[in-house]
């Protein structure tokens, strides 16, 4: 059964409430297990935090926006809001990747003072713990409800967790080993992962930004239920789709014969639109009719009717 898009909007802004509250509960625990270790490296971890906390109010307000309906100024909806958040949380991974490496770099250059750290990893790791139970949820909730927002959060959230545990590893080694500069050193291999992570984030929501038709998948779909309902008509081509949030805008040519009046027409556009509406999720379909002599049989998105 297919849930409501209220339903779909009213849950993911549930999602993205609790997001900020465990972000910031993240925090408080990770900067403790700095302040009673000293470590460079759990330093810069709850900074990362921090931006996660950032990032989490940048999805909250994409979504509340996003969710608004189509009104005279946006006639398609507001449905990009998420991708501009999407970047903006690719933005914010560079950020917190610099500032890690900063720290990193002081601490290469005028040494570490390591104490407590047993507590201080033990309080971070609890940290991880949560952030990668709530990272697979958000990647999980976002990818059904269609929110770029909530995936991009969620997938940063996992370069949280990576951080915490690249730490962890790297405090532990120094400890053992006595190489205090370890510390310091992985937090800045950790780094350079994540401002890889925020790169690949940023250029896939530009790139959806930028009106990315649908996948292939949805894509075949659209022509085969074009197929089924198009009886009475001749040809369907200049298939485009455009992704944009939650809405899938799809327009296409159809051919009909010119001697049929336009009620007759009509009718069948109805019944396209209406079928693929019910077929793809959150799709909005216009069509342009056209006589014979504009069919184009050899063109490879044809649809022959
Ligand atoms: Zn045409
Ligand atoms: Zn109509």
């Amino acid at each position: 059964m297919a849930t409501e898009p209220r339903d779909i909007e009213s849950k993911i802004g549930n999602i993205a409430r609790v997001n900020i509250a465990i972000a910031l509960a993240v925090v408080v625990l990770k900067y403790i297990a700095y302040e009673v270790s000293g470590s460079v490296a759990l330093f810069s971890d709850a900074l990362e935090s921090l931006v996660n906390v950032v990032t989490a109010v940048a999805a909250l307000a994409a979504i509340r926006v996003s969710s608004k309906p189509a009104d005279s100024d946006h006639p398609f909806g507001h449905h990009k809001a998420e991708f501009l958040a999407a970047m903006f949380v690719g933005a914010m991974i560079a950020v917190a990747a610099v500032l890690i490496l900063i720290k990193a770099y002081s601490g290469l250059v005028y040494g570490v003072r390591l104490e407590n750290s047993a507590l201080g990893i033990a309080l971070n790791a609890s940290a991880a713990v949560v952030n990668a139970a709530w990272a697979s949820m958000l990647v999980k909730q976002g990818t059904s409800g269609r929110s770029p927002a909530l995936v991009a959060d969620g997938h940063h959230l996992w370069t949280d967790v990576i951080t915490s545990v690249g730490v962890i590893i790297g405090l532990a080694l120094a400890l053992l080993t006595g190489w205090h500069f370890l510390d310091p050193l992985i937090a800045a291999i950790v780094a350079l992962n994540i401002l890889w992570m925020g790169y690949k984030i940023a250029m896939q929501s530009m790139s959806r930004l930028l009106d990315q038709a649908a996948s292939p998948e949805i894509e075949r779909s659209i022509r085969g239920v074009i197929e089924t309902n198009g009886v009475g008509a001749r040809e369907a081509h200049d298939i485009r789709t455009r992704q944009a949030g939650r809405a899938l805008f799809i327009e296409f040519h159809l051919v009909v014969p010119g001697s049929m009046t336009v009620d007759e027409a009509h009718v069948i556009c109805d019944r396209l639109e209406n079928s693929i509406e019910r077929t793809i999720e959150g799709s909005e379909v216009v069509i342009h009719v056209e006589p014979e002599y504009k069919a184009k049989p050899d063109e490879s998105g044809a649809v022959p009717l």
